[in-house]
């Protein structure tokens, strides 16, 4: 868990479960006193039930963090009853009496307790909101009881102090409410633009690294992706393969049906050359009807095999456009190289181009690869059928 919450719904979450302990504690604890206070007998359970309550709703949203919001309105709801109770049950007992003062100061003292624990629970508007009423409420009651009280028998010593009290501290929390409302707000606000910046951040970094008529990996990405995996082929000794991928006659396919047929089937190929891959494989659109697939740690005769797989998946198929189901072919140049001192990625992408040139120049819909490895494993000829030595 990180130190500093990054939000407002961690912020809230972790006031909850900071606060649901403490008050379910506070309530038991409560429970304890009842007994030697000016109390109704059923309080003694009534804050029983409440500390367990704390407790519970403090498990759930350990264990159920998507549920803190719910739970969190339930233990604020929980917090101001018990408080009206605790208070309604001290007007109506012997509170007037001047030696119970110090159980009213002591009461209204931890007033401010209840609207900070409003707050933690609730780090939002609505909480503030709540966190006003709350206040509105408890002025109220404090003071329908206490007037009448007063004018009643007014030299009553507890009653003045909490009239005071209570007239000192309410516009008080109003004011620190209304303050932290707007501090909220701001905080609110910055996090929106924040998160609509980081929207438009990830859009225009994805718009940037992707191609926009396929969706694949574009140019740039297959540049970034090349030098990571160059050099964790340099560091590992592992070869690296490269098929280059192009689109026979593609200009032809462009005149006989339009660009938008056209472009119909780039996408269909891409898809079905990105259905071919594993996953680690990185398939992009290099350029025009070009295509470039990466295979880190791939050895010559496995980057034959996907070769192929790709020309028979796509002779295979038929692609859909607005001008009718259309066949077209692939030709691949395949490169695999294990880089060492004096050798670098350039190498990989020249081979490449070169066994994909050689592969147009022997008739297309075919896979050609780079002489350099195959000299090297004469026996993978053989092995892949369509495979012809540049
Ligand atoms: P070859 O078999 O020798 O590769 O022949 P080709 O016709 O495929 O090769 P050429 O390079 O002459 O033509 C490539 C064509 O690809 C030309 C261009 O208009 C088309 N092209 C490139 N990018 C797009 C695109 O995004 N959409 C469409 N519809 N066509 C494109
Ligand atoms: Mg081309
Ligand atoms: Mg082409």
């Amino acid at each position: 868990m990180n130190a500093v919450p990054q939000t407002l719904d961690e912020l809230r979450r972790r006031s909850t479960l900071l606060s649901a302990p403490l008050l379910g504690a506070l309530c038991l604890a409560g429970a304890w006193v009842i007994p030697s206070l000016p109390a109704r007998t059923w309080e003694t359970s009534f804050f029983t039930v409440s500390g367990m309550l704390f407790l519970v709703a403090g498990v759930v949203a350990w264990r159920r963090p998507q549920a803190t919001s719910k739970v969190a309105n339930v233990m604020m709801l929980l917090l101001a009853t018990i408080i009206e109770v605790r208070l309604l049950s001290i007007f109506n007992g012997p509170i007037f009496a001047d030696n119970d003062t110090s159980l009213f100061m002591l009461l209204f003292a931890h007033m401010p307790m209840c609207y900070l624990f409003c707050y933690m629970i609730f780090p939002s508007q609505q909480a503030l909101r709540w966190c006003g009423a709350i206040c509105m409420i408890f002025s109220g009651t404090t003071l329908a009881y206490l007037l009448p009280a007063l004018v009643e028998t007014p030299d009553r010593e507890g009653a003045r102090h909490l009239l005071v009290w209570t007239c000192i501290s309410s516009p008080a929390f109003v004011l620190l409410i209304s303050n932290l409302y707007r501090f909220e707000h701001v905080v609110l606000r910055l996090n929106t633009e924040h998160d609509a910046v980081s929207a438009r951040q990830e859009l225009y970094k994805h718009q940037a690294t992707h191609d926009y008529l396929t969706g694949l990996l574009n140019r740039l990405s297959f540049d970034t992706e090349l030098d990571v995996i160059w050099r964790q082929a340099e560091h590992r000794q592992q070869p690296v393969a490269l098929l280059m991928i192009d689109v026979d006659h593609f200009k032809h396919l462009n005149d006989q049906h339009g660009h938008r047929a056209g472009d119909l089937a780039l996408q269909q190929l891409s898809v079905i050359l990105s259905q071919q891959v594993r996953d680690r494989d990185i398939v992009t659109r290099y350029g025009g009807e070009e295509f470039a697939v990466l295979l880190s740690n791939t050895h010559l005769s496995a980057a034959l095999r996907l070769g192929e797989r790709l020309r028979a998946a796509v002779a295979n198929s038929q692609l859909n456009t607005d001008q009718g189901r259309l066949k077209c072919t692939i030709s691949v140049g395949v490169a695999c190289i294990q880089p060492e001192p004096g050798v670098n990625q350039d190498l990989l992408v020249t081979e490449a181009d070169r066994a994909l040139y050689i592969a147009k120049r022997r008739g297309r819909n075919i896979v050609v690869s780079n002489h350099r490895e195959l000299n090297r494993e004469p026996q993978l000829v053989a092995a892949t059928s369509n495979a012809k030595q540049a």
